[in-house]
């Protein structure tokens, strides 16, 4: 870097000797001459020198006063001063070095000595000087305590690690830094460690001044005397948080997905493991749901692959909001999902978030000037039922998947070894009834009711069929109790209702003023906005309320009297009849019933059995009808087979009846042909 030659400065009051070491010294190196002190701190001043050769014996201000003045000065202090001079007793070669010289050549000098001992202490400048702006540039902090961590000197890099200045910390003990996050084993460890190897190296968590707690990777080494002892303690650090900021990234990286944010695969095989060694260990089962979008390779195809994208996110964040806390949500990839159920307790629970997924995707999508549907479908494994390890879970919920696929889609299936026959059978008819609404696989059949006056048809009851394909008609004694527990009942019992109203509206329209019967569940019962719903369907499909009858079990009245008499008594109010099923089965309290607003009784067919034969069913079926005509209210018998059960009827002069012996219920258009033909009963 700099070829310049080193300077040196000559200062001495003779010339003879400053010609003589002239003759030595100058064609290695560039000179500087002064004849007194005076001049001599002068020319430092201006020029400072690499070396001073400094005569003792002169007038005015002799050599150790020179020597004085440049040490006390800090610009000065450190340019090496070699005394020159005849005196060579001992008492003035120490008085030498103290006041701060690093040599002696004594007069008459030798050439050869006072050029080996220039160029000796400028090598041992040069050396220092490169350490220290080793310590100065360091990016490493560097701290130099005494023997009792009380701090001595530190580089620029602490203050810019620590937010200390050097004058903050000099003098204090090293302990100004610690974090309080380790307990005084920790220290005393520490401490063992270097008093025994004289080194601990590690990572430890310490205290900026702004009170920030941060990782530092720390070595501290013990500084020994000659004789054993320590003088110093160095401690060389660096800040990690920066290097641990990126090693967290890169983690979070590895185990999520770029797109949605959600763990990825490995992530999740690698917690399902840990979630099934748990679940072992507490005797717990899992369940583990694969979702697939339905169709989305074509929404990504025609939509490209931005529309695709957002809709990917928009379903990953879908599916956290549906889960909670509750699951472990994943994307595998592509348009698949998986989630982990921990520690469940029942195969419901599994369906009913199942439930939860479907309502949640099958909302629109709003995605910027377009409404997207989407449907998916799920595979559902339970462990440790169906696998031990998580391939095999996954293989399995994969395989279960795929059957849901080939069923058309937007539904689930259950892997089948998981369960006994029992609970998939019910599990299945609950994921095939849910789509069946969608499907159109459901039917409303229609069970004429006659009038034993006039032996004609005055009003038919509505009863669900489904059509299962393939496999013919389920009865709803099979399946409304499913959909009643499932909360399925609500979306099938409105679409009942629509249905219902929307074909008796028909019917009036050609001149038939029939009323049209329609079941309500207790679920239904219960639903707040039941009355809203109704008004509803009755606005949307024209049918009057007068058109519509309400069939209610008793059981569900006795449940809760008072809500059910206001809500019974706003129905009434709004025009529609009110028809008590199954009458006789439950408990009804006669009290109560007298305050309800009820058109009409139905008596239950199973008291249609053997009668007239049977005394028992006839006692009551007599009973109930002298009890309807005293509270003013129709009497209606279901089930009704036989002739002899309608002569018997007739003669205790029941209103209306229902039953096979007439027709079974039938679709609309049989219905409608039954109608137009007149059909009455054929008595009459
Ligand atoms: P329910 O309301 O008591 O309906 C009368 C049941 O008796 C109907 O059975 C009907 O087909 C049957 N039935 C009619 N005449 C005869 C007969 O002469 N002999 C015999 N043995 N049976 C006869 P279905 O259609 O199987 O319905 C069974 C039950 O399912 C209904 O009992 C009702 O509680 C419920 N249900 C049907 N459709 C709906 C609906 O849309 N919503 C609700 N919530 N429940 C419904
Ligand atoms: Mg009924
Ligand atoms: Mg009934």
């Amino acid at each position: 870097m700099n070829k310049i030659k080193p300077l040196i400065l000559v200062v001495d009051d003779t010339l003879t000797n400053i010609d003589l070491l002239t003759d030595v010294l100058t064609d290695d190196y560039r000179l500087g001459i002064a004849m007194n002190g005076q001049k001599a701190l002068a020319f430092v001043d201006r020029n400072p020198p690499d070396l001073i050769l400094l005569d003792i014996m002169m007038p005015e201000m002799d050599g150790y006063e020179v020597c004085r003045c440049l040490k006390k000065n800090r610009k000065t202090r450190d340019i090496p001063v070699i005394f020159i001079t005849a005196m060579s007793d001992t008492a003035h070669v120490a008085k030498g070095f103290d006041v701060g010289g690093v040599d002696y050549v004594t007069k008459p000098f030798h050439s050869l000595e006072v050029k080996a001992r220039v160029k000796t202490h400028l090598i041992l400048k040069n050396q220092l000087s490169m350490s220290a702006r080793i310590f100065e540039s360091s990016l490493d902090g560097i701290i130099v305590t005494d023997p009792n961590t009380v701090i001595q000197i530190v580089n620029p890099a602490v203050s810019e690690i620590t937010g200390y200045s050097a004058e903050e910390m000099i003098g204090r003990k090293t302990n100004m830094l610690q974090s309080r996050r380790y307990d005084k084993f920790f220290y005393q460890e520490m401490w063992n460690t270097l008093t025994e190897t004289g080194n601990w190296t590690g990572e430890i968590w310490n205290r900026k001044k702004n009170g920030e707690i941060y990782p530092q990777w720390l070595s501290i080494t013990a500084i020994q005397d000659l004789w054993g002892r320590v003088t110093n303690y160095v401690g060389v650090f660096h800040d990690m948080s920066e290097m641990k900021r990126q090693q967290d990234e890169l983690k979070y990286q590895a185990s999520h997905d770029a797109l949605t944010d959600l763990p990825n695969r490995n992530f999740f095989q690698y917690r399902l493991m840990d979630s099934m060694a748990n679940a072992e260990r507490h005797g717990e089962m899992l369940a583990i749901m694969l979702l697939d979008l339905d169709n989305f390779k074509s929404v990504n195809d025609s939509l490209g692959h931005t529309t695709g994208d957002l809709l990917l996110q928009e379903v990953a964040s879908r599916l956290l909001l549906c889960l909670g806390e509750g699951g472990f949500v994943s994307r595998l990839g592509g348009d698949e999902f998986a989630i982990l159920l921990e520690d469940v307790r029942n195969e419901e629970r599994v369906v009913k978030v199942a439930g939860l997924i479907y309502e949640s995707i099958s909302k629109p999508f709003h995605l910027k000037t377009h409404d997207f549907f989407l449907t998916v479908s799920i595979g559902i494994t339970f462990c440790p039922a169906d696998g031990q390890d998580p391939e095999t879970l996954l293989k399995n919920s994969d395989i279960a998947m795929f059957r849901a696929k080939q069923h058309g889609g937007n539904s689930y299936e259950i892997f089948t070894l998981a369960m006994d026959r029992e609970v998939t059978r019910r599990l299945t008819l609950e994921a095939q009834l849910r789509r069946a609404i969608e499907r159109d696989e459901l039917m409303v059949y229609y069970q004429p009711k006659l009038d034993l006056v006039s032996g004609c048809i005055v009003s038919m009851e509505a009863l669900v069929r489904w059509q299962k394909p393939n496999e013919g008609i389920v009865s709803p004694a099979e399946f409304i109790p499913l959909a009643e527990k499932t909360g399925l009942i609500l979306p099938l019992g409105k679409w009942v209702l629509q249905t219902a109203a929307l074909q008796t509206k028909k019917w009036w329209d050609a001149g038939y003023r029939l009323r049209v019967a329609v079941n309500l569940s207790p679920r239904q019962f219960q639903e707040k906005n039941l009355l809203e719903m109704i008004h509803v369907v009755l606005a949307e499909t024209g049918l009057p309320p007068a058109g519509l009858e309400l069939e209610i079990t008793e059981s569900i009245v006795m449940e809760n009297e008072e809500m059910s008499l206001e809500l019974m008594a706003k129905m009434s109010a709004m025009g529609l009849h009110l028809a008590l099923d199954d009458f006789g089965t439950g408990y009804s309290s006669l009290r109560y019933l007298k305050q309800f607003p009820i058109n009409t009784l139905k008596i239950d067919k199973s008291f249609m059995d053997n009668v007239p034969g049977d005394d028992e069913n006839v006692a009551i079926t007599s009973a109930i009808i002298s009890m309807a005509r005293s509270l003013k209210m129709q009497v209606v018998a279901e089930g009704v087979e036989t002739e002899e059960q309608l002569h018997f009827l007739r003669q205790l002069v029941c209103d209306e009846i229902q039953g096979y012996l007439f027709s079974p219920p039938v679709p609309a258009d049989k219905f409608s042909v039954m109608l137009k033909e007149n059909k009455c009963l054929p008595s009459y």
